[in-house]
């Protein structure tokens, strides 16, 4: 194409890979199992060498379709019209760790357990914890204002940056606010990138607050005969007074995948056959005694809801496991069945409704859902697995009309179609169950001010009409 011999004469050839292999690994991410392709892959060093290339994507109409690590759950860095993906894997380095300021600066494509577990050997804290922290990069969590199980008690990712260096769309460079802990100085343009899906500008570098390391956690692992006991109990341990750093729901049929897809065990007994339900609640903070106060008082809540028995993990490895377990559900699903997740979030007080409301659903349609996820923010991976459900309704208006519905319930709920994936691709179609033609405007005009051209991750977050 002659596009790209014009591109190789403004940025240095060996940033640009047109090999099959490597446009076949840019060409998925962990979203179902969607293929598209990119015309190449870029990879640049340098945040002036994305400005050249973006520069020039505006000129010329070039689609280019920002890469973190490809773990995204909604379709986001497929590059559906093709064009450049352009990967951030280059930009890996944590440029400074400010404990003074309790503040970090990294680059975009930092890995973020590898920017965890920096921050920790200084003793300080960055919560924002998705199971898949072992390979998302920092730019993807920006980009979906990721969350995971400690977002309860310390927010998700929009409650961290404090400034954000950006390429925009036509090359143009800019940091979006200020480092500092407060800035009421005109628009908030940092938290209007957060969660844009790489529509707006392409993230470079990222300065970050943090908190100290809490001292202590406990864990256990509540055992529930049925799963709305479970659901109802995540509420009223709010209304007692406790406030876990995570509460996480475990339906039966997900802890079921995990152990014959993993070799992960829970090791529960032959009498366990009847739990179907399991909460992982997990408490943080200094002062140990306290702790065990709190988890009274939520083994209280815990009894009145008919838990069966409640585990603490005594060791740090006991704990490690329950959180592999946590962490591999989604993958362990994907491996049993062809499936799609739905991230479906609600008042937290309505779990029980949705779970219900899911089931009920899944039995007129014909499938199997296996729930699981963030039950302490009211945000449930739906797991909808296509069994035998024929090809034609599982691609078709079948499948879409439930789905379609599991979202009118969310909303009848108080809630919304994605707490914490985003919309990319895949959600797209459902976007008008919960926002309006308003909605929809405004944030076409956003668009258009920031990427004239429409060159930035295009076909993305709504319906092209
Ligand atoms: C097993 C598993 C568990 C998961 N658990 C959680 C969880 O607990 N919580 C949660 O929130 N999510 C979770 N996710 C979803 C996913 O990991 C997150 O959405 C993550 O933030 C994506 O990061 P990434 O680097 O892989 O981004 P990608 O998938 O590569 O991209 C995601 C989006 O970000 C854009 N993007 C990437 N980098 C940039 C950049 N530098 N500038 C601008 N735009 C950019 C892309 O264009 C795309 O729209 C999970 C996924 C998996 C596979």
């Amino acid at each position: 194409m002659n596009w790209i011999e014009n591109l190789k004469k403004i940025v240095a050839e060996d940033i640009i890979f047109v090999d099959a292999k490597i446009l076949q690994n840019y060409a998925s991410d962990y979203t179902e199992d969607l293929v598209h392709f990119p015309d190449i892959v870029m990879k640049p060093n340098t945040v002036e060498e994305i400005s050249v290339i973006l520069k020039f994507c505006t000129e010329h109409k070039i689609p280019v379709t920002p890469r973190g690590a490809g773990t995204g759950l909604s379709g986001g860095s497929l590059p559906v019209n093709g064009g450049i993906s352009l990967s951030m894997e280059k930009f890996n380095r944590i440029l400074d760790i400010d404990e003074a300021n309790f503040q970090a600066t990294v680059e975009s494509g930092v890995i973020n357990e590898t920017f965890q577990q920096a921050v920790k050997e200084r003793g300080l804290f960055y919560p924002p914890d998705p199971a898949s922290k072992g390979s998302c990069f920092l730019g993807g969590n920006i980009a979906h204002s990721s969350g995971g199980p400690k977002a309860l008690k310390y927010g998700t990712t929009k409650d961290y940056v404090l400034n954000l260096q950006v390429v925009l769309p036509t090359g143009e460079i800019l940091w979006t606010g200020s480092d500092t802990l407060k800035n009421s100085t005109g628009y908030n343009l940092t938290q209007l990138m957060i969660g844009s899906e790489g529509t707006l500008g392409v993230v470079t570098k990222i300065v970050f607050k943090l908190l100290p390391l809490p001292k202590h956690d406990v864990l256990m692992l509540a055992k529930f005969k049925r799963i709305d006991d479970a659901c109802e109990a995540v509420p009223k341990i709010f209304i007692n007074g406790m406030s876990p750093s995570a509460l996480e729901l475990m339906e039966k049929n997900a802890v079921t995948y995990v152990e014959k897809h993993s070799g992960l065990s829970l090791n529960s007994s032959s009498e366990e056959n009847e739990i179907m339900a399991y909460l992982l609640i997990e408490v943080d903070g200094n002062d140990m005694d306290q702790l065990f106060t709190d988890c009274e008082g939520i083994n209280e809540v815990l009894e009145a809801n008919n838990v069966v028995e409640v585990q603490f993990a005594d060791t740090t490895e006991q704990k490690e496991q329950l959180w592999k377990i946590r962490r591999s559900i989604g993958e362990m699903v994907k491996i049993h069945s062809i499936y799609k997740e739905e991230d479906a979030v609600v008042k937290r007080a309505n779990l029980p409704a949705l779970v219900s409301g899911t089931k009920q659903l899944g039995d007129a349609y014909g499938f199997e859902s296996v729930c699981y996820g963030h039950a302490g923010d009211g945000n449930l991976h739906i797991n909808i697995l296509k069994g035998n459900m024929s090809d034609e309704n599982w691609n078709g208006p079948h499948l879409e009309e439930a789905i379609r519905k599991i979202f009118r319930l969310c909303k009848s709920l108080g809630g919304t179609i994605s707490g914490e994936h985003g919309i990319g691709l895949v959600q797209k179609k459902f976007m008008n169950e919960v926002l309006d033609p308003i909605h929809f405007k405004l944030m076409k005009g956003i668009k258009n001010t920031f990427d004239p051209s429409g060159i930035l991750n295009p076909n993305k977050i709504w319906e092209e009409h």
